[in-house]
């Protein structure tokens, strides 16, 4: 992991956003709902500031993150690591969960944390992904060095049978969708691009070079914020939408 991603995520206003989106909590609950009853000792790889992690009612609960800030919040046992090389040597957890991780991970980042997971022999995994999200949309620019980058760090967009190829060890016993929401119009979002407005978060920072955000033309974001309101309308009254979040409950093979 860069240093700049420690720096971006060791932001608290990253964290502070979650439990204030309906989605989040939604997702979250849907994951708790998801834990089977024989799971009792749980490693949540990625924990974050505890959204899932301390909700879960059992014996044993490990929550690991490689950023120092969000561990502050967590009413868990708390290991800051990153999920690139796990400090779990001689522990067997029932179950390991990973949610909203993955698609933060770059190529060879993700391929070692796969094999991570896997060195833990866990008897479930569940785990929790944007569900084929246009990695597009949530483009932001950034202001020093003109890179584009996505606004919350997302390398990667899953589609609905990718942990076949990466767990075969394991095999599928829940497949779920968490909070459907209306999906933005990626053409309108192209075509905003090309007027020179990206996504603006004031904790946006840069991959490259650790930037702030390129702040969009004000006219440009008014006139396409109108015109996504008409367009989220539109597909509201036609009932028109996509899922947030695809969770997977994986049991290992006997
Ligand atoms: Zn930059």
């Amino acid at each position: 992991m860069k240093k700049i991603e420690l720096r971006y995520y060791n932001q608290i206003g990253v964290w502070d956003k979650q439990e204030a989106n309906p989605l989040e909590v939604e997702r979250a609950e849907t994951i708790l709902e998801l834990i089977p009853n024989d799971a009792n000792s749980i490693l949540d790889v990625g924990c974050g500031k505890g959204i899932v992690t301390n909700y879960i009612q059992k014996p044993f609960v490990v929550g690991i993150d490689f950023a120092r800030t969000p561990l502050n919040y967590l009413s868990k046992n708390a290991i800051q690591a990153s999920i690139e090389s796990l400090p779990i040597k001689n522990m067997k957890f029932d179950l390991v969960l990973s949610t909203e991780v993955f698609e933060h991970l770059d190529d060879s980042s993700f391929q070692q944390a796969i094999k991570e997971i896997k060195k833990l022999k866990a008897n479930y995994l569940l785990i929790g992904t944007p569900y084929l999200e246009d990695l597009d949309i949530d483009l932001s620019k950034c202001s020093l060095c003109k890179n584009k980058f996505h606004i919350s760090h997302h390398y990667r967009s899953f589609n609905a049978k990718w942990f076949a190829k990466e767990f075969p060890e394991y095999e599928l016993r829940r497949d779920e969708y968490s909070a459907y929401h209306i999906p933005t119009n990626s053409k309108l979002v192209k075509l905003m691009h090309k007027f020179g407005a990206y996504s603006y978060s004031e904790f946006a920072r840069c991959d490259k070079c650790g930037g702030e955000a390129l702040y969009p033309p004000r006219i440009t974001m008014h006139a396409f914020g109108a015109l996504m309101l008409i367009d989220r309308f539109i597909k509201q009254i036609c009932g028109i939408m996509k899922p947030y979040n695809n969770i997977i409950l994986l049991k290992r093979k006997s």
